[in-house]
């Protein structure tokens, strides 16, 4: 069932987000960057939530990460809830923001704690994109 394809709900893009989604749209993962104290700020909004800093920039991530934590849902709600189970979880973004999201193409069994991932697009609706992450292919670091 893991090879299963999550439901891509259409977010709600408002103004602030925009760049947030559009960018995930071209497949990049872009995000808000504090110019003041050099924090990633998530979930993406035009203030920084560590210095309350309004001078935000619009940074393009790597798009890798590591698995911070996963569990694996058998009961979904709303568009989910038709899926046999899927994976969400907590991936540490390598600039910093946590980010709670879906694994995909992956088999829940070998996912680990501490796992490289790199972001995936899933097209929603006309003008944005969802970011999820699959496993990157296995090498020591
Ligand atoms: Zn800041």
């Amino acid at each position: 069932m893991s090879a299963q394809q999550l439901p891509t709900p259409v977010p709600y893009v408002s103004g602030e987000t925009e760049p947030f989604w559009s960018g995930a749209k071209a497949g990049k993962l872009i995000l808000p960057h504090c110019t003041h104290c050099d924090h990633t700020i998530w979930y993406p909004k035009k203030f920084c939530g560590e210095c309350g800093s309004l001078v935000v920039e619009w940074r393009e991530a790597s798009g890798e990460g590591t698995l911070y934590s996963f569990t694996q849902v058998h009961r979904g709600e709303g568009p989910y809830r038709d899926l046999a189970s899927f994976v969400l979880a907590l991936v540490d973004l390598d600039e910093g923001a946590r980010v709670l999201t879906n694994i995909v193409d992956a088999d829940p069994a070998q996912l680990f704690v501490g796992q490289r991932v790199r972001a995936v697009f899933h097209d929603a609706g006309d003008a944005a994109a969802l970011v999820r992450f699959t496993p990157l292919s296995q090498q020591s670091t």
